[in-house]
């Protein structure tokens, strides 16, 4: 007897729709959908209001989407054929087999493939399980991964509430609040065993046994693993140990760990999946080394230190933070009441087991690392840009106390972001004309950003026009439901309808506000500031957006300060705050700016991805010169930046309040003297072309070393690669293209 249950989600609902449309059913069930225009439209066309209701989940649309409509798409031959078409190519991209990595790369093999491990993962907004960059780079690795064909699987969390939403008070203050995941109506699916029961794992946390099920979300050809313990057999308290990402005290923090870490390798092992490659994205997921030690000994009856050595040939780790505060600790108190019973499975002692995440050896009150264990149990280490590469061979040298500073055992490879994910429906069609069809499959070639240059600056100039005023009614349309929720009087809703303008220069700010990332730098002179942005001439505008740490009170009270300064009349319609940043902002601003900011405190930015994804759409960044950017900004023969602007140059002290009176004025000047008198000469059409030159060359520079693929190819070639010991990126000449 069929068991109900176990029919697979996709095939329900394709049972609810009309026969020539059961195909949208396995596409709504597979992310690849995101990165691919035509499809995007094609759900959207579905019904464009009920889209936006659902945050662009497609299988929530497809299952709240009337019958009637579906039989009226049903008849509809237009329809039908770009569904046919679509689902071809579908069909033909989950086939593929000769990929990149199919060449490149033949010793990873689908029988044994990397195991990407991560905390958080931004694939799209329909899966809230993200906070910020770390999460985004790991969606965009899976992404990039399935892309070349490189046999992947991720493992994460699936949050039952996600990160929290944001949302500001009349003060200004931001308030957080939290939303269900409604799992059964997202594009996962539930692993059953052959029973059709839920397929679990058990972890042991805090004295108890947490039975921890598992989810699947496709990725192209990647498959994600995502582990949630809100079963109704755990104990209430541990049934929220997925709750909530990055919430809760240090207690709960290990606990998600051990879950992530721990459960991750039980997991994989649960459903056949042996991998040959761990790959953990931040600490983290440091304690899955623990367990594939475990397992190690259990199957060898070797000691530890026998089988330390297989297992660091099989693991590789990434960092991603330049401070030694923003590494997660665990104090050997945490230690003892989560790992009593676990460091004796592993044959070691308790001063043995807390020895491998101290980072000075015998030091009682030395607390346990979550990066010093990845460090001591990887085969291979890297930082995320050249210059975090050479601040975490600084940090750690304390690990290797034999060794010079260089001969620290961490290389670097850079981030960058999937093409095809940040690149506008309008500019991949304008790709397509111009760089050929298939540019997606050639981001490695730098031939092709050369083609950039052919075309019209009309051509370029209407499309990024049209993305502007896209992005502006994008914020009214969040104001004005802000002012509403805010409970705010007519007038000032009414209001948004006059705020921004598309013809003016339009500045992005949008990232987490961290207090490193001086979200009101720009306000240090606030006078000046306001004369700047008030400019009758040359109007500047600026949107910003993102959410501050609910821990984070400096975060907050930068955001407040930001609040305060655009209620003043001269800039009341310049300046705007979308609140609850997410992916589907986050597209709208890098499609849409003029000019990207970052003005981070150097060298904080480890790496930085959102300057990269405005490159693809013809974006300008005026930036710091930091993390990504130190490698990305070009200068001519004059030191004049030819592909964008660097904020303070290479000014750099140790004193804060200098280096933010330095890096302030810096911008101020930037934004007076340069950015503006360049964005306003323009011609009588209103075309201006020598800004229309830099947005070239910021396409053409950025877009070739900055991209996913690039970022692969180089984890690839020089950390999954079996002799690999560091990551040294940007290789982009031994890269043959897909
Ligand atoms: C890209 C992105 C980030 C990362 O921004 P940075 O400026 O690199 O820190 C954060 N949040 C969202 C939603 C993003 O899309």
């Amino acid at each position: 007897m069929v068991n109900t249950l176990s029919v697979k989600p996709a095939d329900r609902l394709s049972a609810r729709l009309p026969q020539s449309l059961s195909r949208l059913a396995d596409l709504a069930y597979n992310y690849w959908w995101c990165w691919t225009p035509d499809l995007i439209s094609l759900f959207q066309n579905i019904n464009p209001d009920e889209w936006e209701r659902c945050g662009h989940n497609p299988v929530m649309l497809l299952e709240s989407v009337s019958f009637e409509r579906l039989t009226q798409l049903s008849i509809d031959p237009v329809f039908a054929k770009r569904l046919k078409k679509v689902a071809e190519k579908f069909d033909r991209y989950m086939a593929g087999e000769n990929t990149w990595a199919s060449k490149v790369a033949p010793q990873i093999s689908r029988q044994h493939p990397v195991a990407y491990f991560c905390a958080e993962f931004g694939i799209h907004e329909s899966l809230p399980v993200y906070s910020g960059g770390l999460g985004i780079l790991a969606g965009d690795h899976l992404k990039s991964a399935s892309d070349l064909g490189v046999p992947m699987v991720g493992v994460g969390l699936l949050y039952r509430q996600g990160y929290f939403h944001q949302r500001l008070n009349r003060q200004g203050w931001q308030e957080d609040y939290y939303i269900d995941n409604p799992f059964e109506r997202m594009p996962l699916e539930l692993m059953r065993n052959a029973q059709g029961e839920p397929l679990t794992i058990d972890v042991h946390v805090r004295q108890r046994n947490v039975k921890v099920q598992i989810w699947r979300v496709q990725v192209g050809r990647v498959s994600l693993y995502l582990m949630d313990t809100d079963r109704e057999d755990n104990d209430p308290i541990d049934r929220w140990l997925t709750g909530h990402l990055y919430g809760g005290n240090q207690e709960t923090r290990i606990a998600q760990e051990i879950i992530l870490g721990i459960g991750g390798v039980r997991a994989l092992q649960a459903l056949g999946i042996e991998p040959g490659i761990y790959h953990l994205n931040e600490g983290h997921a440091a304690f899955c080394l623990l367990e594939v030690a475990r397992l190690e000994i259990q199957r060898t009856g070797k000691s530890f230190y026998d089988i330390e050595a297989s297992v660091r040939n099989r693991c590789v780790f990434t960092t991603h933070t330049p401070v030694p505060a923003g590494h997660d600790v665990f104090s050997a108190d945490l230690m003892d009441s989560f790992f009593a019973q676990y460091w004796a499975q592993l044959g070691l002692s308790r001063e043995q087991f807390l020895a491998l995440g101290a980072r000075r050896l015998g030091d009682p009150w030395e607390p346990f690392g979550m990066t010093v264990l990845a460090l001591r149990l990887c085969r291979a280490a890297n930082g995320v840009s050249e210059l975090h590469g050479h601040v975490s061979r600084q940090m750690w040298n304390v690990l290797y106390p034999e060794r010079s500073e260089e001969k620290v055992p961490i290389g670097y490879i850079t981030n960058g972001v999937h093409a095809s994910t940040w690149t506008s429906a309008l500019f991949d069609d304008l790709f397509s004309q111009y760089l050929g069809e298939d540019w997606h499959n050639k981001v490695l070639d730098p031939q092709l950003w050369e083609k950039v240059e052919q075309i019209p600056d009309e051509e370029i100039w209407w499309r990024h026009q049209v993305l502007k005023e896209r992005l502006i009614a994008h914020t009214r349309f969040k104001l004005r439901q802000s002012r509403q929720d805010r409970g705010e009087d007519a007038g000032w809703i009414q209001a948004v309808d006059h705020m921004l303008d598309p013809k003016a220069l339009t500045i992005g700010f949008a990232r987490r506000f961290s207090p490193y990332k001086r979200g009101d730098l720009l306000l240090r002179d606030a006078q000046r500031a306001l004369k700047i942005f008030g400019n009758q001439d040359r109007p500047i505008q600026i949107i910003f957006s993102g959410k501050a740490h609910p821990a984070d009170e400096e975060g907050k009270r930068i955001i407040q300060r930001l609040m305060e300064w655009c209620k003043q009349s001269a800039i009341v319609n310049r300046v705007a705050f979308i609140e609850d940043y997410d992916m589907h902002t986050a597209r709208k601003l890098v499609q849409g700016v003029d000019v990207w900011l970052n003005n981070p405190r150097r060298p904080l930015e480890a790496s930085g991805t959102s300057g990269q994804k405005v490159c693809f759409n013809g974006g300008i960044n005026c930036s710091v010169l930091d993390g990504w950017w130190c490698e990305g900004y070009q200068i001519d023969a004059t030191g004049k930046g030819t592909n964008g602007w660097a904020i303070g140059k290479d000014a750099h002290t140790s004193d804060q309040e200098l280096q933010d009176k330095i890096d302030s004025e810096s911008l101020y000047q930037l934004l007076e003297e340069t950015i503006a008198p360049l964005y306003y000469d323009q011609d009588a059409n209103g075309i201006p072309h020598g800004w229309i030159k830099m947005m070239k060359a910021s396409i053409r520079t950025n877009s070739l070393a900055f991209n996913t693929h690039r970022m692969i190819a180089d984890y690839v070639t020089h950390l999954y690669a079996p002799g690999a010991v560091a990551g040294v990126g940007r290789s982009l000449a031994k890269v043959p293209t897909a």
